[in-house]
């Protein structure tokens, strides 16, 4: 879909659930925040200084201006170049990606391009690592704007779920270096990542007998780990984790929290000993805003209306929903729609609009009725697309994400596994 710059669908920031979004990109990058070593702190991440570096004269050209530059990069950089857009990335950006998808279908349309040479990813930045670990050699993954980080995914940092590692294996009775299966074949547990965390984690899980997992094929990657261990740690996503285990019958009181500023994550060993799935206290800030409330304002007003939620929104509302799944699932749910239907959809405004504008002949509208786009990728603006690409014509490559060697090899290890997790 190519927009010109008059056929944008504007996020309109004032009437946002955030003050920042207000404010240019560049302001934030200088401010504590996400994105690469952000996730060195726990449960909600401390303040990383991050230098703005967007050179000022990008600031400061014309929407046109940019338009022209973008353009014209691309043309000149032909198939040497391909650029990725995320579901969730503004209209403004993804006018430019040659595929918009979610994190991992867009890592494997790379791979599609075996000419190119350089991969932007116009996302956040786990998306850029896992681009990165499964990129062929040679190729260069760069993220226009560093700041642009997941909350999420920073809220799983590696010391956390190390430590948080050790004191499960202590009381499981294991050796953390050498846990064997028991007499059942089985082993004490298993770590499961969600793709939204960093590629350490997954490299963590790679070296653990563990798992990567997507919104798609959650479940089916649940009924391998069970296949092979007694109960799983999943991160950092408690509501995916949530709502995928109770779909697949695991009683709530078999998924208890692990909150790593709490010794044993506030859980006592009996608990552990009876889990099934031990949730990471992790969240997306854009999907826990979704409520029943929303849900039942949109039954009052719009009689009829379907309701589709993502995953990660909280239980009672996947519960209350006619039906939840993946941004893949909700295009599909969407598609197989007839015009004059009414949907509400709870996933990012951008998408919810996107879908809007893709299908005129139906009501479609975002659950929330307060604007609130993932206000990480709002970092990656026009500005730092124009400043990346320019850079390369100029022989400069900004930007570029770098999973070192052996982080990528266990990190590739535990998306392997997940690959190969077929649903029964
Ligand atoms: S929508 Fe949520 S999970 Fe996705 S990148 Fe933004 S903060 Fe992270």
């Amino acid at each position: 879909m190519k927009l010109s710059v008059t056929d944008r669908i504007e996020v309109r920031p004032a009437q946002s659930c955030d003050t920042d979004l207000a404010r240019a990109p560049w302001d934030l990058d200088a401010m504590p925040g996400y994105g690469p070593g952000a996730s060195r702190a726990d449960v909600i991440p401390e303040p990383v200084s991050r230098p703005g570096q967007l050179p000022q004269a990008y600031r400061e050209m014309s929407e046109e201006e940019l338009h022209g530059r973008i353009v014209a990069a691309k043309e000149a950089l032909g198939e040497r170049l391909v650029i990725l857009g995320h579901f969730y990335q503004r209209d403004e950006v993804v006018q430019y990606a040659d595929f918009v998808g979610d994190s991992f279908q867009l890592a494997n349309a790379a791979l599609t391009r075996d000419q190119a040479e350089w991969i932007v990813f116009c996302g956040v930045h786990f998306m850029a690592e896992t681009a990165d670990i499964l990129a062929r050699e040679g190729q260069q993954v760069i993220l226009p704007n560093l700041a642009a980080g997941c909350s999420m995914a920073d809220m799983a940092d590696e010391d956390s779920v190390e430590a948080a590692w050790e004191d499960l294996c202590a009381v499981y009775g294991v050796d953390p270096g050498a846990i064997e299966p028991d007499a059942e074949g089985k082993l004490p547990v298993i770590p499961v990542t969600y793709m939204n965390s960093s590629a350490a984690l997954k490299a963590f899980c790679g070296r653990n007998n563990g798992i990567v997992c997507t919104s798609s094929n959650a479940a089916a990657v649940l009924e391998w780990a069970f296949e092979r261990a007694h109960r799983v740690l999943f991160f950092p996503d408690q509501h995916l984790g949530r709502n995928t285990a109770k779909a697949m019958g695991v009683p709530l009181e078999q998924m208890p929290m692990w909150n790593p500023r709490q010794p044993l994550g506030g859980n006592n060993e009996a608990d552990l000993l009876e889990a099934k799935v031990l949730l990471w206290h992790g969240f997306c800030s854009v999907h826990r805003r979704f409520t029943t409330a929303q849900i039942d304002q949109a039954r009052a007003e719009h009689p009829g209306v379907k309701i589709i939620v993502h995953p990660e929104c909280p239980m009672p509302v996947v519960d209350a929903a006619d039906a939840a799944g993946s941004t893949d699932a909700i295009k599909k749910f969407v598609a197989a729609s007839e015009p004059g239907d009414t949907i509400a959809i709870g996933t990012e405004i951008n998408m919810v609009n996107r879908l809007a504008a893709e299908y005129p002949d139906r009501t479609i509208f975002c659950l929330d009725p307060v604007i609130c786009p993932c206000s990480t990728m709002y970092r990656i603006h026009p500005g730092y697309l124009a400043w990346v690409l320019d850079g390369l014509l100029e022989g400069e490559v900004h930007n570029q994400i770098t999973v070192p060697q052996t982080q990528a090899r266990d990190a590739r290890t535990a998306l392997e596994r997940m690959l190969a997790a077929k649903p029964r």
